[in-house]
């Protein structure tokens, strides 16, 4: 099931090496409620819980070649959720910070990440705010909608770095990608539609 869906992500123009045998390397199922254990290789978006749900692996893999990762870079993630992502980005040989506003999911996922043998640093709170005791970050992926580009994001970027951003309230996002070219610059450019659960500010709980 896993291998059909590697071949399905390269039938939508996944191409990097990389990122396939981190899919092949990781267990999605561990991140499903049980019930959904058959389907878990299948390109679809479940619920996870407190009404969010783990990105379809298309998503999930379409994000990570935007970010053009190198082994240990340093990367900040907005939305642990069932912490899938989070895994794939370890699974890549990347330095992984983590932020989530649900305490259920933060938990959830820090005991399936480490069962996985994975060691990212995961927090509770609010992405908006980024983690400025860490940065700053070689690269930024918002997994969540977000309503605008939170500055403390851009900020926290390296000069050089990359920042994956879903943007757009309501049912659709415009994938965005900003490089940072100097502590003012920014290149920005889209890839199409993609739907998210919303970025929420100030309601980490
Ligand atoms: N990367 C996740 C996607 C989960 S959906 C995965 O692979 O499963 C997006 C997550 O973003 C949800 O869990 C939601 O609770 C979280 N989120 C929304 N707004 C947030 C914020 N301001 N700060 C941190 N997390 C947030």
């Amino acid at each position: 099931m896993r291998r059909k869906l590697i071949e399905e992500l390269k039938e939508r123009g996944i191409s990097d090496e990389n990122i396939l045998q981190a899919f092949d390397a990781t267990p999605r199922h561990f991140f499903l409620d049980l019930a959904f254990e058959k389907q878990a290789y299948s390109n679809t978006a479940f619920q996870i819980g407190k009404g969010q749900t783990i990105s379809h692996p298309y998503t999930v893999a379409f994000q990570t070649q935007l970010l053009e990762l190198k082994k240990r870079e340093k990367i900040l993630e907005i939305g642990t959720g069932s912490g899938f992502q989070t895994a794939i980005l370890c699974q890549l040989g990347t330095k992984v910070f983590s932020i989530e506003r649900h305490r259920e999911l933060y938990l959830n996922a820090k005991n399936i990440l480490e069962k996985l043998g994975h060691q990212p640093r995961l927090n509770f709170g609010d992405g908006f705010k980024g983690l400025p005791t860490f940065a700053p970050f070689d690269k930024i992926l918002v997994t969540c909608g977000a309503p605008f580009i939170p500055q403390a994001l851009l900020d926290q970027l390296k000069v050089g770095g990359i920042l994956v951003i879903p943007v757009g309230e309501g049912k659709k996002q415009i994938m965005t990608r900003m490089i940072k070219l100097s502590e003012t610059e920014f290149e920005e450019a889209t890839y199409g539609d993609f739907s998210f659960v919303p970025m929420l500010e100030n309601k980490a709980k």
